[in-house]
C-alpha cells in the first residue's frame, strides 16, 4: 500500500515523524510551502557494505563490532539488514521514519555552524539497547513497525537546496544501523555544497568509519560512560571500540563534539567525572567540547528521578578543573553553561539560551574581544 501525502514543509522545528501517524496532521500544522512526499510499506532492497560470507554459509556483518553471524532469511541485532540466500541486505535505504528540521544546537553541536539548522532524519533500528533511549519507539523496533517515508538520498538533498538548510544530520536513532543510506546521502550532499553530521553512539567498526569519514563534516559521540561495565549493563554494548574510534575519528580531523548523559545512581560519581575528563584530554585534547546532559526518567529508567542541578554543576566544574576548555550543561534551560565562554579572556563568544543565540562574538574563528582562536568550524 502507498500513500502519497502532501506534506507542507519545512520550517525550523516542524517535524514529520512518521512513526505514529496519529500524530501527523498536528506536526504537519504551520509548515511553509509544500512537498510532495510518499509513505511506503516496502523495504529497500540494497545490498549491504561490510560483510563476509561465511564458508559453512551465512554471513557476517562488519559494519559494528557485535558482528553479528547472520544465517538464510535472518535479520542481524539491529533488524534492519536480512539475509537472503547469502547476500546481506539493508531493508531501510532511502526510508526515512523521521524527518525534522533542527536548529544545529539541538544535536547538540556548539562548535559547528552555530545558528544554522540541519535536516535530520532517521530509520527503524538501533545496534545497542539504552535503557534511557529517548527515541526507543523508532530505535527498539524493525522497519515494518514505522511509518517510512520514501526520501532517497537525492530528495534528502533536494530539500536542503530547496529550502536552504546547510546541513543534514543523521540521528535520533543510531545511523550506524542505515551505513549505506547515511553514506550515499552524504556523498551526494557534498557534491551539491550540502554537510552531513554524524549524531552517534559510537559503536562503528573501524574500515566503515574509514570511508565514511571523508563525506562526514561533524561527529558528535554520546559516550555513555567511561566505565565498561555501565556498557555492559545499561547500553548492552562495549565501551572500548566506542573510545578507540573517537581517536580514531580526532586523528582524522572531522569535527568532535561529545555528550555524556548524567544518569543518577549508575555513572554520576565525582570519580567518574575525572576519569572522563582525564580521557578526553589525554586522548582528544583540552579543546573538544564535552556536553554534560541532564537525565529525564523513561523508557526502561523510569524509577530514577531527573538528574539534580547540583550533580551537573559539581561534573561541569571537575571537568573545568581538569583543564577541559569548552564544557556544557545540556537540559538545564537557561544555565549559564549553555554558552561558549573564550578561555583566555572570560568573555561570552557565543551567547545561548536553549537553543537560541543571544550573543555571538567571533570574528572568523577568534574571540572579538581578545583574538584568542576559538576550536570548531564557524
Ligand atoms: S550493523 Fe546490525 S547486523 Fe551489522 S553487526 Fe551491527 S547490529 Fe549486527
Amino acid at each position: 500500500m502507498k500513500r502519497r501525502t502532501f506534506i507542507r514543509c519545512v520550517g525550523c522545528g516542524a517535524a514529520v515523524a512518521a512513526t505514529q501517524s496519529k500524530l501527523l496532521p498536528e506536526f504537519l500544522g504551520g509548515i511553509q510551502n509544500v512537498c510532495a512526499f510518499d509513505y511506503t510499506t516496502r523495504l529497500s532492497s540494497v545490498e549491504a557494505r561490510h560483510y563476509k560470507k561465511k564458508p559453512e554459509g551465512g554471513i557476517e556483518c562488519g559494519i559494528c563490532p557485535r558482528h553479528c553471524y547472520v544465517t538464510d532469511l535472518e535479520r542481524g541485532y539491529c533488524g534492519v539488514r536480512e539475509n537472503r540466500s547469502d547476500t546481506y541486505y539493508t531493508l531501510v535505504y532511502g526510508l526515512s521514519c523521521s524527518l525534522n528540521i533542527d536548529p544545529i544546537e539541538k544535536k547538540p553541536l556548539f562548535h559547528f555552524h552555530p545558528g544554522t539548522t540541519a535536516l535530520s532524519i532517521a530509520t527503524a533500528g538501533c545496534n545497542v539497547n539504552c535503557k534511557f533511549c529517548q527515541n526507543w519507539e523508532i530505535s527498539q523496533v524493525r522497519p515494518e513497525q514505522t511509518r517510512n517515508l520514501d526520501l532517497p538520498p537525492k530528495s534528502l538533498v533536494d530539500i536542503c537546496r530547496q529550502r536552504n538548510v546547510s546541513t543534514i544530520a543523521y540521528t535520533y536513532s543510531e545511523p550506524v544501523i542505515f551505513y549505506e543510506y547515511m553514506f550515499d546521502t552524504a556523498e551526494q550532499g557534498h557534491r551539491h555544497g550540502v554537510k552531513s553530521v554524524m549524531i552517534t553512539g559510537g559503536y562503528i567498526e573501524e574500515q566503515p568509519l574509514i570511508e565514511l569519514m571523508p563525506h562526514l563534516d561533524a561527529i558528535k559521540v554520546d559516550l555513555k560512560a567511561i566505565r565498561e561495565q555501565y556498557y555492559k549493563d545499561i547500553v548492552g554494548g562495549e565501551l572500548k571500540p566506542v573510545l578507540d574510534r573517537l581517536i580514531q575519528i580526532k586523528k582524522a580531523g572531522v569535527w568532535l563534539e561529545l555528550v555524556y548523559l548524567v544518569v543518577p545512581t549508575l555513572n554520576d560519581t565525582e570519580q567518574e567525572f575525572k576519569e572522563l575528563s582525564r580521557w578526553v584530554k589525554t586522548y582528544l585534547g583540552a579543546d573538544t567540547p564535552l556536553h554534560y546532559s541532564r537525565f529525564y526518567p523513561q523508557y526502561l529508567l523510569k524509577n530514577l528521578p531527573p538528574t539534580p542541578e547540583k550533580t551537573m554543576e559539581n561534573a561541569h566544574a571537575i571537568s573545568r578543573a581538569e583543564g577541559l576548555q569548552y564544557v556544557y550543561l545540556g537540559n538545564l534551560r537557561g544555565h549559564p553553561a549553555e554558552s561558549t565562554y573564550c578561555p583566555k579572556c572570560g568573555k561570552t563568544v557565543i551567547g545561548r539560551r536553549g537553543y537560541t543565540i543571544y550573543e555571538f562574538n567571533l570574528d572568523g574563528n577568534r574571540c572579538r574581544f581578545c583574538k584568542h582562536e576559538i576550536p570548531g568550524i564557524f
